[in-house]
């Protein structure tokens, strides 16, 4: 039985006009006075702040540090220039072939279908991405679709952003059937982090296309922490899984929110819970104004050496970084005490 809640009620689109767009709005939600939140003028003004209200719900009132809080709050130590945190720091304007598509490993191709997320995450490494608000026209589409057939090794595309799912699903319906008529393709993957903070985005119009199509479709959701899984989220997957397809998570090591042995066990535990697999656990990009939520890679490797004591090997994510010019993901093996 697929259990749909009501969807007048829980509308994603509805949630998306809703979101929390002012400082002083957030801390009122959070019964926190401005007083104890940082000043935040200049980095509202770089990279405003946007965070829908079912993700602010799971966030602790009264709580300056809380995990998700922090996540989502402007500080206006992000304007502080560090020493090698850049604003392109994965050279993916390097590897733009064409607009939209990033090709840089073998056999996937990434596709920018969108530069807007339903919620704006202070350390994103697409912060400073040059991707307008626009959309992909049909056009450019069509063109990603050529790309495809003339390089005949691509069997999986990754539909990236900015969210993939802030698209409507008539248009996702619509890419997907472009691409089902491409023979090599395989999979059809998903990179989005809306499921968790509206997880009412998983409907029933989505999972619709996503029973329909012959293609293995694989969603990799983004959660960095425990308490950004609920029932709903879990409710969200079981449809997703019994639609047939496969539910993974990506997260990234974040000084203050999930830098700590016990974050990561419950992370991890807690997307076992919902349905979801880790995936990947990445280290920061050198994101121009992520500086502070930065820890060094041997520390990472301590800290998911600890984890592994800890978990089944298939509840640990792969560390892992990703380092321009290189073919894949490099990784990097958890340091397990002697
Ligand atoms: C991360 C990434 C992928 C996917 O890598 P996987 O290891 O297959 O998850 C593909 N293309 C680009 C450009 C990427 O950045
Ligand atoms: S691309 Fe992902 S990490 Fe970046 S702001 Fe959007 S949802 Fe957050």
């Amino acid at each position: 039985m697929i259990k749909i809640e009501n969807q007048a009620a829980t509308d994603w689109r509805h949630e998306l006009t809703q979101a929390i767009r002012t400082l002083p709005e957030l801390a009122a939600q959070l019964a926190l006075s401005p007083a104890q939140l940082p000043a935040a003028e200049q980095a509202t003004a770089a990279f405003r702040l946007l965070v829908p209200r079912p993700f602010v719900a799971r966030m602790q009132p009264g709580d300056p540090n809380d995990p998700l809080l922090r996540q989502v709050l402007a500080d206006d130590i992000e304007m502080q220039p560090t020493a090698g945190y850049t604003t392109d720091p994965l050279d993916e304007g390097e590897h733009n072939p064409q607009k939209g598509l990033v090709h840089k490993y073998e056999r996937r191709v990434l596709v920018i279908t969108t530069g807007t997320c339903a919620v704006n995450c202070r350390y994103c490494f697409r912060r400073h991405f040059p991707y307008g608000d626009n959309q992909l026209a049909q056009k450019e589409w069509d063109s990603v679709v050529a790309y495809i057939q003339n390089h005949p090794e691509v069997n999986e595309v990754i539909l990236s952003g900015g969210d993939p799912l802030m698209l409507k699903d008539s248009q996702l319906r619509q890419h997907v059937a472009a691409m089902e008529q491409l023979p090599q393709l395989k999979r059809l993957r998903i990179h989005s982090r809306l499921p968790v903070v509206i997880p009412s985005r998983i409907d029933r119009e989505l999972l619709d296309w996503v029973r329909q199509t012959r293609l293995d479709v694989v969603f990799v959701y983004h959660a960095n922490h425990a308490n950004e899984i609920d029932d709903d989220i879990a409710t969200g997957v079981a449809n997703l899984k019994q639609a047939g397809a496969t539910v993974l998570n990506q997260g990234v090591i974040l000084k203050g929110v999930n830098d700590s042995v016990t974050a990561q066990v419950e992370l991890s535990e807690a997307l076992f819970a919902a349905g979801i697999l880790p995936y990947y656990m990445f280290t920061l990009d050198p994101i121009e104004g992520g500086a502070h939520f930065d820890i060094p890679i041997s520390e990472a490797q301590q800290l998911m050496g600890k984890v592994a004591e800890k978990l089944p090997g298939y509840l640990v994510p792969r560390l892992a970084k990703e380092i321009p010019g290189r073919p894949a993901k490099t990784l990097f093996s958890p340091k397990l005490s002697d």
